[in-house]
This record gives structure tokens, sequence and C-alpha cells, in this order.
């Protein structure tokens, strides 16, 4: 039996950046906040200290800034027939653990998501109308640009991204990316400077009609002071940054960028490793009451609070609302039920070039310092007679070359011994790859569930992933990967290597942590779980907010949405919410 704690007026689930913001800004509102964290407290000055953050072997190999399989996993199959089987190791994607979550050891590519994306099933249905895939279950989001634009800004003001705008209130701007929407404000900070490898791709772009524009970053270019108060510094390419937490304060995270302010609140308590196993209702199942979590003890605690903020990342936002039996489960039988339904992931194709007279200095970079081109992605280009739609954000990121893993050799070099050795010299410095990474739509048959079988420590079912690729996203996928393959023979390397989704999903290499969806936002309670503020359809006082409120997900990285899903959110409470406290916002 959980002890019961004193009542506090918001409880927020999970420190990464959906979390903290929602966590500032309604302390900011005067409310007493308590967030619980399963993960231990991380603060950059001691764990990514610069004598100790670079080091590939603690991070990239054995994954220390993610989530131990051993306290917590998801059982994965390709289709509802087969048997789910637990993931043991990481591998397709990484997800976070400790306050800041992934956004510590994230790239920091920060896009927005284009207007027609918020309206995508109308919007395709109007322009390709019968040739639209039945496979597909694309879904509208119930909002729109205009709702959304100000809280991007929000957030890249708060994150302080690095870029240079394409379409500044409806005017388009040289040397931005043309196919954004309209944007209020220029980026916070210039666009970093470029290395070797995306200056080489953007001049072949360039000339093949492309319009190249740099590729929105987390990583600052200059000093900067956020809203908050915070300082951060110039980015120095050092090279180890995806799955890194930054020593230089110059990537943009939540413990960078927004708990240093929380911490400073009176009104704003962080309980770390400790772990929320289920949101509380009352009995009539429309109201939360609070949440059960466990401490680092394995004793039970219940919290009581006026509102519950849940910002688990996708799949522990679903399987806290499994498990809190909030939401019907969705069943792809009857295409029926809303928790868990629409889930989606990312399509990642490339082509890895090998050059003879080139030198990129590949240890030179980071996760999001490179050029891009949009005519490839989404709805950017005539889909018509095309058998698919979607596509993906082409682009040029040498995030470095780390000495374990940056071993480019190319296919056919033996695996080991003086010939892989003789391989690894000769191409290290003139390798580099242009990635798209591309759309990934939603169909029946692709959902998130409850484990029957598997079980976590305390005896909870796991999480199911049962997904694959839509035919559709197959089709995408070799369309804009030849598109590419155009790019790179003008190139001129010596040798290059298309990749593309050509079989099954497969949970071995990494492909990216962009998993969204499963309790996605939209106007309708029969086909969504929250409305277009993140509120909970018939649980009032419960927001869910993430990347899961996603109900497929476009050719672009998740967090810029991510970021200003939770500004909507907040902006939702704030104004219309705690005015008329314990019911559906209307507005
Ligand atoms: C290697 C890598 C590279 C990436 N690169 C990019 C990129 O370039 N661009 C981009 O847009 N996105 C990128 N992402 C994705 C990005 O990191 C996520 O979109 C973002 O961090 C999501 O923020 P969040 O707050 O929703 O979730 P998270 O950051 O995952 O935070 C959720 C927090 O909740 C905690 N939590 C979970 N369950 C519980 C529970 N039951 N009780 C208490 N606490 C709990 C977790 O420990 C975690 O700290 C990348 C991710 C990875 C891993
Ligand atoms: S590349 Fe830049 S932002 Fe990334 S970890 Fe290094 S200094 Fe920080």
């Amino acid at each position: 039996m959980a002890k019961k704690l004193p009542a506090t007026q918001v409880v927020i689930v999970g420190l990464g950046w959906a979390g903290s913001i929602l966590a500032h800004e309604l302390a900011e509102e005067g409310l007493n906040v308590i967030a619980f964290e399963r993960g231990p407290w991380r603060d950059t000055a001691v764990d990514f200290n610069i004598a100790s953050a670079p080091d590939e072997l603690r991070y990239s190999r054995r994954q220390e800034l993610m989530l131990r399989n051993a306290q917590n996993t998801c059982t994965v199959r390709n289709t509802p027939s087969e048997t789910a089987l637990p993931m043991r190791t990481w591998g397709s994607f990484h997800p976070g653990n400790g306050t800041g979550g992934a956004g510590n050891h994230w790239a920091g590519i920060t896009f927005r998501f284009q207007p027609h994306e918020f309206r995508l099933h109308s919007y395709l249905t109007e322009r390709y109308g019968k040739e639209l895939s039945k496979e597909l279950t694309l879904q509208d989001w119930g909002t729109d640009w205009s709702e959304m634009e100000p809280h991007y800004a929000a957030f890249e003001k708060l994150a302080g991204i690095s870029g240079k705008a394409g379409n500044l209130n409806g005017t388009l701007v040289e040397g931005g990316n043309p196919f954004e929407g309209p944007r209020s404000i220029e980026y916070p900070n210039p666009p970093t400077a470029q290395t070797y490898a995306p200056m080489l791709f953007a001049e072949a772009a360039t000339n093949m009609g492309y319009k190249p524009f740099p590729v929105p970053s987390a990583l600052l270019s200059q000093a900067y002071t956020n809203p908050l108060g915070v300082k951060m510094g110039p980015c120095t390419f050092c090279g180890f940054c995806t799955n890194y937490g930054c020593a230089n304060y110059s990537k943009a995270s939540p413990i960078i960028s927004v708990i240093p302010a929380l911490v400073r609140k009176r009104n704003f308590t962080a309980k770390t490793d400790c772990e929320v196993l289920r949101v509380v209702l009352d009995s009539t199942g429309k109201k939360a009451t609070g949440i059960i979590f466990a401490d680092s003890s394995g004793d039970e605690w219940e919290q009581p609070a006026d509102l519950v903020i849940v910002t688990a990342f996708t799949f522990e936002n679903v399987r806290l609302m499994l498990l809190s039996g909030i939401g019907k489960p969705y069943d792809p039988a009857t295409n029926t039920g809303t928790t868990g339904r629409n889930y989606a992931y990312q399509t990642a194709n490339s082509v890895r070039m090998f050059f003879d007279d080139k030198n990129f200095n590949p240890f030179i970079g980071g996760g999001a310092i490179g050029m891009g081109i949009d005519e490839l992605n989404n709805d950017n280009f005539d889909h018509s007679g095309l058998g698919f739609v979607g596509g993906g954000s082409t682009r040029v990121t040498p995030i470095g070359a780390p000495p374990i893993d940056s071993r480019p050799v190319p296919p056919g070099t033996p695996a080991w011994g003086s010939k892989w050795k003789a391989a690894t010299v000769k191409n290290y410095l003139s390798f580099m790859s242009i990635g798209c990474e591309a759309s990934s739509y939603s169909m029946r048959t692709n959902y998130l569930s409850l484990d029957p079988t598997y079980r976590d420590p305390r005896g909870r079912p796991l999480l199911r992933i049962t997904f694959d690729f839509p035919e559709n996203d197959r089709r995408m996928s070799a369309y804009v990967t030849g598109k590419v393959m155009d790019i790179a023979r003008t190139m001129g390397a010596r040798e290059f290597y298309p990749s593309s989704q050509t079989g099954h999903w497969n949970t071995k290499p990494y492909q990216s942590s962009h998993v969204v969806g499963g309790f996605v936002m939209g106007a309708d309670p029969s086909t969504s779980s929250v409305n277009k503020h993140l509120q909970v359809w018939d649980v009032p006082n419960l927001f869910v907010v993430g990347a899961s409120a996603f109900p497929q997900n476009p050719g672009y990285n998740p967090t810029g949405t991510v970021g200003a899903l939770a500004f909507k959110a907040a902006h939702a409470i704030r104004n219309y919410y705690l005015k008329r406290p314990g019911e559906m916002i209307s507005v």
C-alpha cells in the first residue's frame, strides 16, 4: 500500500524538454510544482566535465546516458500475428534517462514542421484524392499553423537555435529554407560555420538547381543569453556531440537551457530516482487525483495533485496511460480505441561516399552542423502518379568521427586484420555521407500495447511495439534515395553506396530516436487521445505532452515540435484551464 504524501498543485512526470518547459511555465504562474524523474540528477559541470565528456567507450558504446534495459525496456515485433520479444540492448533508438532526458545526448537538429503537416490527412486527400493508399491511417492534428507558430518561436528563443530564416512573415528570404512556413521571427542566432563536406554538398546541390540552407541547429553559433537569463557559449565543433552531453554549454538541452532557472524557484521541487508507476483516477474515472511512484529504495508513495502532466517520452507516455486504464486501448482488428493508435517511426536513408582526393577532417563536427535541402521532403514535390506520399529532409551533417565507431570502409573490406587497417587509413579522412531522414506514415497494424508475457522488475507489463514500414514508405524511400544518388554522382567520389529502406524494421542498427504517436492529438475523441491543448479527453486535469501526440511523422526531427507543444499546453493551462479548473478547454 503506497504511503500518501501532502497534496501539491502540479505533478510533472519526466524532466526532459517537455517536462522542464512545462514545470518552468507553471512555476512562473505561481503554482507549486513537483517533478518526478526516474533517472539520476544530471548537471553539466559535474556529469559532462570537459575532462570526461568525450569518452566514446562510456557514452557511445556503453550508453551511459540511456535508460538501462534491465530497469525498463520494450518488446518488439513486425506484425500483430508475431510473438514480440524484449529488446535487451538499445539499437534502433536510444531512450534517455535522468534530468534532461534524451535532450542531453540528442544531435540538436531543430526543424519546424510545415503548415500542411497539421492537417495532413485533409491536405493530401484534397491534393491526391483517390490516389492515396488505403493502407495509411493519416490524421489531422486538430490544430493549425497559426496556433503553432508562436510556440515554435518560444522554443527557438529558449534553446537559442542557430539558423537562417527562409520565410519571414510570408516573404521568402535568400539563403534559408524556402519550404518552411511563414515565421514571425528570424532565428535567435545566425547559422554555425560549416565544415568542408556540407559545403561540397551545398555546391553540388546548387549546381543542380536545389536551394541549400544551413540546418537549423541547437548547437550555438555565438554566445547567447536566453529569455530565462541562462547563458550559453559558442560550439567548438568538438565532435563528441550526438550520444554525449555537451561540456561547453553550447548544445541546448533542458539541463543547460531551462533547469538552471527552474531550480531557483522556491515553488519547484525535483524528485530524481523516482519512477512514476501510474496515474491515479477517482471512482468516476474522469479525474486524476495524483500519481503513484517508487523511490530509489523501491518504496511506493502516492503524490496527490490537482493537475497531472505526463511528459515521459513517447513509449512511457503510452505505457503509463495503458497501465492507468486511461483511454480505450487501440485494437488493430477493428481500428477502434485510441491508446496506442498511430505509432510511427522515421525512415532512414543515406548515400555513403568514398573519395580519393579529399580531406574532410571528419573529427571536426557536431550533431547539427551542416547543410540541407528540402525539395525531396514531405509534399514539396508533386507525387501524382508516383504511388506514394511523403519524403525526406536531405542533408550532410558530419557529427564527428570518434575512434571506435568511425571506421568507414567500402563493402567487401575484411572486418579485421591488416587489410581492414589499411582500408581504415585510406578512407578515414576522405569519407562522407549524405543522409535523408524521411517521413513515416501511420498504418493500421502499427501500434503500441501492453505485452502479455514480459514484465519489468516490478511485475508490470512491458510496452509492446508492433511496427513495420508501410509499402508507401518503402516506395518513398527508394525514390528519394535515387534522387540523393543523382546529387552524389556529381560530387566526384571514387565509390558510393546508397542505402534505402528495403527490408523489415530491424531493431539492431541505430536509425533514429524519433518514435511518435500512440497517444495522438486531434479534434475527434474517437480517433485521438488528447485535444489540441494536449488535454486528455474525459480526464480534464491530465495533460500528456510529447511526440506521442504526433498522428504520423514528417521527414523532420521531432524536438522543435515537442518543445512547441510543451509551450502550447502551458499556454492553454495558464490562460484557459486555470480559469475553469477541472473542465475540458473549449476554445
Ligand atoms: C541520439 C539521439 C539524437 C537525437 N537527435 C535529435 C535531433 O537532432 N533533433 C531532434 O529534433 N530530436 C533529436 N532526438 C530526439 C530528442 O532527443 C527527443 O525528441 C526529445 O529529447 C524528447 O523530449 P521529451 O521531453 O519528450 O522526452 P525525454 O527527453 O525522453 O524526457 C523524458 C523524461 O522522462 C523520464 N521518465 C520516463 N518515464 C518515467 C517515469 N515512469 N517516471 C519518471 N520519469 C520518467 C525519462 O527518464 C526522461 O528523462 C534525438 C534523440 C537521441 C536519443
Ligand atoms: S559539438 Fe559543440 S554543441 Fe556538440 S558537444 Fe561539442 S561543443 Fe557541445
